[in-house]
């Protein structure tokens, strides 16, 4: 299976805590105003990879503490990114994964796909980037709309359970 990537980050610090493997998704329907990343839009864009290639690269990784999904827009490549996480899941990593979406819009819709990757992550950043809202002092977000969420607390309670890393 193939999944397209607009690039990866092998050791990231400014995707979430600790050192971290980031996998930029290809393709983001959202249009925010102010995006800082317009060239991860084009679903035709990017850069096809192997998806068992890129659960190699991972696990030579050794240093890292956990996995991030960014983009462009993850949820829309939902299926393979859940089988990259399982191809690397470990009980020393940690999944965040970042959405344009709210919580609550990826419960409403509910599409199998998406519910799935969500059930896999730790935290969702989830939101879209609002300019009005924009704050470069908030660790890991760009816009104050933006929440850091506990994914297995809020599942549980059915509703966003915020959290500060
Ligand atoms: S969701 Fe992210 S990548 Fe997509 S337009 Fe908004 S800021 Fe840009």
């Amino acid at each position: 299976m193939n999944i397209q990537l607009a690039g990866i980050a092998r050791e990231s610090i400014v995707d979430g805590p600790g050192l971290r493997y980031t996998v930029f998704v290809q393709g983001c329907p959202h249009g925010c105003p102010g995006c800082h990343n317009p060239g991860t839009h084009d679903f035709s864009g990017g850069k096809t990879y192997e998806i068992e290639t890129l659960i190699k690269d991972i696990k030579e990784q050794k240093l890292i503490s956990g996995l991030t999904f960014s983009g462009g827009e993850p949820f829309c490549q939902a299926k393979e990114l859940c089988a990259v996480w399982d191809g690397v899941r470990n009980e020393k990593l940690n999944l965040i994964v970042y959405t344009g979406y709210t919580f609550e819009k990826l419960l409403q819709e509910n599409n199998p796909e998406k519910i799935a990757l969500l059930q896999r992550a730790a935290y969702l950043i989830d939101g879209p980037f609002v300019l009005s809202q924009r704050d470069l002092t908030l660790p890991f977000r760009g816009s104050k709309n933006q929440r850091i969420l506990d994914v297995q607390a809020s599942l549980t309670k059915g509703e966003a359970v915020e959290i500060e890393f």
